[in-house]
């Protein structure tokens, strides 16, 4: 069990930064990494550790936990952060939207963070609660935009910040050219590197990475780490890729539509194998491309990555079985 030093904001330096985790990797291949979210209930609990735990043994460089609009799972986002840092050796990032807070809220949420250990923030501005691709207010005494909370979280304590990047653009930039300069103007505050939104056309990653370095090739120098889901259900993908703004191609969703069949239940099996065929060969490519690390959404499951994990020879293929999730 760490036992944790009172926060002092002019300590960072109690954890790496997940630069320097990514590079310290000793993972075959590429180094990994994972997303989970705070569970609401009992069970989902359990699962989330049992996971974490499947991941904590094949190396993880770190893990990502997120942050509720408005703050709706703010105390069961520090307390995963926390129990990671306690019990686990896996490096946690802690989420933090800006959305529905005061500036002071968001500094006292910080330090918080760095009281339970926390060295490494992605500062992401949020969506609006209740329906987010609806219109976005900022909140009178907070910010708008994820690079203030940047330059917030660097005022309040010496933390290791990240951010969010849009292989396809974020919805509601004009253009790309204008979502580039938000992120290199995030990268320009003091982020260290990027996240992306999940995405399954590997030509949107690489434009994205060209823009970057085209538009600031200091900037462009800090990885950008893809966002990938291993596709295990029609009915969730079709919900995330609603909720994200981001466009699955229609040659894979013609595939998982014809896996998933006609009936009245979708056919689990069929559309997890074109699933995980499916993540496999996109992250065989982006290793080919030189990607830092892939960062994999696993809705607190473990088995469809570990399957990916293990195809791209990452982890032993004669554990997957036992993973139960
Ligand atoms: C890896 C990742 C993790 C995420 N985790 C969470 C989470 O835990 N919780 C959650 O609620 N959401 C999460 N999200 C979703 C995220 O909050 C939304 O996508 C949100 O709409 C954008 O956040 P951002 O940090 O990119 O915002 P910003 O970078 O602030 O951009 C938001 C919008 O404002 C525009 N913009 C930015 N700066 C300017 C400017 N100076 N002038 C004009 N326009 C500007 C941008 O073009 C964009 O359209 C995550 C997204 C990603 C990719």
């Amino acid at each position: 069990m760490t036992q944790l030093p009172d926060f002092d904001p002019t300590d960072g330096g109690r954890h790496p930064s997940i630069v320097d985790r990514i590079a310290a990797s000793t993972t075959p291949r590429v180094p990994f990494s994972v997303e989970f979210y705070p569970p609401r209930d009992e069970a989902a609990e359990e699962r989330l550790w049992r996971a974490a735990s499947v991941f904590s043994e094949l190396g993880a460089a770190f893990a990502s936990v997120t942050y509720g609009a408005g703050g709706s799972t703010r105390d069961r986002t520090v307390r995963v952060v926390e129990r990671i840092v306690r019990e686990t050796d896996i490096l946690p990032i802690a989420h933090l939207t800006a959305v529905g807070h005061t500036a002071d809220e968001l500094r006292e949420m910080i330090r918080m963070y760095g009281e339970v250990g926390v060295s490494n923030i992605l500062a992401l501005r949020g969506d609006p609660p209740g329906d987010p691709l609806g219109e976005w207010t900022a909140h009178p005494e907070g910010l708008r935009y994820a690079e203030e909370l940047v330059r917030l979280i660097h005022e309040v304590g010496n933390f290791h910040v990240g951010v969010a990047s849009f292989p396809e653009g974020h919805y509601r930039a004009r253009d790309l050219d204008h979502d580039t300069e938000v992120l290199v103007g995030k990268l320009r505050a003091g982020a260290e590197y990027s996240i992306t939104q999940m995405f399954w056309d590997i030509d949107d990653y690489l434009r994205l990475r060209d823009r970057v370095v085209a538009a600031d090739p200091e900037q462009g120098a800090k990885p950008i780490i893809p966002g990938l889901m291993p596709v295990t259900s029609l009915r969730v993908v079709r919900r995330m890729v609603e909720l994200s703004g981001c466009a699955l191609p229609e040659g894979l969703s013609e595939k998982l539509r014809l896996a998933a069949g006609d009936g009245p239940e979708e056919n689990r099996a069929a559309v997890r194998e074109v699933g995980i065929e499916f993540a496999t060969d996109l992250c065989e490519r982006l290793i080919a491309e030189g990607a830092p690390c892939l960062h994999f959404n696993t809705l607190n499951f473990s088995r469809a990555t570990h399957e990916v994990l293990a195809n791209l020879s990452m982890a032993p293929a004669s554990d997957v079985a036992a993973t139960s999730l």
